[in-house]
């Protein structure tokens, strides 16, 4: 018998909810300390569970054994529902905080794209010569909904006026063009649907972020409270919060703090085994205040001269 997305559905949501990354990434969602990155980063998640549980089930050679128009698209829809409800979160936060009584809009489902994708594996019955890029396109589909949650509520609180940017921040591996359009625009030089901003190749990992003028300052404590709860051990967290902070610094933190937080923050986006001037160039395209990333970049100093 051919298989179903029932068959898999169950195995789906379970290997989700085992998934310790996944669930580490929800609750800070669920908590309100998430942002969109967080979002796109936990859809990728996402996706590689759904590719996880295809592949314990893919036949070597053949995919004659799956029901394809049955499985692809349905199994598409539940991600990409998942993938919604923790966007709304997000955004239901972001609108709180802007002090704006606008609804979230739903990003609709990508039913070209899952069409796509069913096509090419009808096209492809020997399946192994696509068998990596069809998983890598579930991540893909996932994170996609993300980018598109994003644009569609950009563009209402644009039109209610509020100022906006979204900020693309490339992943360690990322290839030249991913690293060339990484950086933060104004939504309004960005808003098209077919802008690089919004593209993603196979195998992508970039997360898309968005912040607007009304909720900045609360989108940066954000970050740097995901940095700081879900990062710093028990430890890191004493030595920050007693050791006194009369540094330099505006924002009230010394070296210790940026000391501690530069290797969660490069554990948080994949960067340990960067080096330098990749290093240099993620900690420019955070959205961070200028105080917090002059912080870091001499924690980062300090860490190379150390090293010797
Ligand atoms: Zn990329």
């Amino acid at each position: 018998m051919a298989l179903k997305y029932e068959d898999i559905k169950g195995l789906f949501l379970d290997t989700l909810a085992k998934d310790a990354k996944a669930q580490e990434l929800l609750t800070m969602i669920d908590a309100g300390t998430g942002t969109y990155a967080t979002a796109s980063a936990y859809a990728a998640r996402v996706g590689d569970c759904l590719a996880s549980v295809l592949k314990e089930y893919a036949p070597g050679t053949s995919i004659a054994e799956w029901d394809i128009e049955d499985l692809i698209p349905k199994s598409l829809g539940l991600d990409h529902s998942i993938v919604v409800n923790a966007c709304q979160t997000v955004q239901d936060t972001m609108n709180a905080d802007a002090s704006l009584g606008i609804e979230f809009i739903e990003p609709q489902f990508d039913a070209d794209r899952a069409y796509g994708m069913v096509t090419e594996l009808r096209n492809n019955p020997e399946f192994v010569n696509i068998a990596d890029t069809f998983y890598d396109q579930l991540a893909n589909f996932s994170q996609n909904v993300v980018d598109d949650s994003i644009r569609s509520n950009a563009s209402v609180m644009n039109r209610a006026g509020v100022e906006s940017k979204v900020v693309r921040v490339a992943e360690f591996r990322a290839c030249p063009w991913c690293r060339a359009v990484a950086g933060t625009y104004d939504y309004d030089d960005v808003s098209e649907k077919g802008n690089d901003v919004w593209r993603r190749h196979e195998n992508c990992r970039c997360t898309i972020d968005y912040i607007t003028e009304r909720n900045g300052a609360r989108y940066v404590e954000r970050v740097n409270n995901q940095v700081n709860t879900q990062f710093v051990e028990p430890a890191d967290q004493v030595v920050a919060s007693t050791t006194p902070s009369r540094s330099a610094s505006s924002t009230g933190h010394d070296a210790a703090y940026y000391d501690s937080m530069l290797p969660r923050l490069l554990e948080r986006y994949n960067f340990t085994d960067a080096n330098d001037q990749q290093i240099r160039s993620l900690i420019r395209g955070l959205p961070l205040v200028a105080e917090d990333s002059k912080g870091l970049l001499r924690a980062l100093r300090r860490r190379t001269n150390v090293k010797g």
